[in-house]
């Protein structure tokens, strides 16, 4: 049993870590991880440690020394800022014992990996974040690991894999244009593995004329199950072999998926999602 929040030396190092405590709090809260841990880089004195379970209790490690700090105990501080956390649900986590390899909706890593990286970031130099996320098999949970800087790293049983860097563009299939990663068109034919990057949804249309060009997908971490049912354009029960275009704002990622390369050239030429009538 550690020394508690009643114990002089508890209450020192809680004050001095008030904030990182009420931060991994709400990281904990809002992304339904199973267990957070935050190294807190303190420039030249060793970092501080908060390793949180789920439900809030915090183990933490200050000048060498652990601290049980519990759920209830208040802290005289408010969470810093972070960014926004979408937990996907984990039936939707799928993972392969064999390979360690991941299927999940479109969107869903980045989104978690961007989140636990903005922890990392809100206490800035080398802070060190790491969060476990469960995935549909009990046994088989997720570890993301960020660090700014750093590409994201993700674990899953014996895999492990780099996340590509949130803030690396890449180039428009059809146009060359510099695409952030918030933002443009992603189209995916997630059976053939295969993408392509859009600017613009303008320019979906003329790639698809000219014979659709795709690109192999960049990391097998992302895709395969993305949930979608039916055709934006004529309703038709989608197969595996379906295509998927996904736009992103933000955050925020708004897929439709398509019986195939003709359906979304349709739909492109239509004005997409927001066609008039
Ligand atoms: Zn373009
Ligand atoms: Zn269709």
């Amino acid at each position: 049993m550690l020394p508690g929040a009643d114990d002089p030396a508890a209450l020192k190092a809680i004050a001095r870590h008030a904030d990182a405590i009420a931060t991994v709090r709400d990281f904990a809260a809002r992304s339904d991880a199973l267990r957070v841990v935050l190294l807190v880089d303190l420039g030249d004195e060793s970092p501080a440690m908060l390793d949180a379970a789920r439900g809030g209790a915090i183990e933490l490690t200050d000048e060498g020394e652990a601290h049980a700090v519990p759920a209830e105990t208040p802290v005289p501080a408010s969470p810093r800022a972070l960014p926004d956390i979408r937990p996907a649900p984990s039936s939707a986590l799928r993972a392969d014992p064999a390979t360690g390899e991941l299927a999940a909706p479109i969107g869903a890593i980045a989104n978690l990996g961007h989140a636990v990286l903005g922890l990392a970031r809100a206490f800035g130099g080398r802070s060190v974040a790491t969060a476990e996320f469960a995935t549909h098999d009990p046994d088989l949970p997720m570890t993301i690991v960020a660090r700014e800087g750093e590409p994201l790293l993700l674990a899953v049983g014996d895999g492990r894999f780099e996340l590509p860097h949130r803030s690396m563009p890449e180039p428009c299939t059809w146009c060359g244009t510099a695409v952030e990663s918030w933002d443009g068109y992603r189209a995916y034919e997630p059976e053939g593995g295969r993408r392509a990057v859009f600017c613009r949804l303008e320019h979906v249309v003329p790639w698809a004329i000219r014979g659709a060009h795709w690109e192999p997908m960049p990391a097998a971490v992302e895709g395969v199950e993305d949930g979608l049912r039916e055709c934006a354009w004529c309703a038709a029960a989608l197969e595996g072999d379906h295509v998927a275009l996904v736009r992103a704002r933000g955050e925020h990622r708004i897929a439709d998926g398509f019986c195939g390369v003709g359906h979304l050239l349709e739909w492109a030429k239509a004005g997409g999602r927001w066609r008039a009538g």
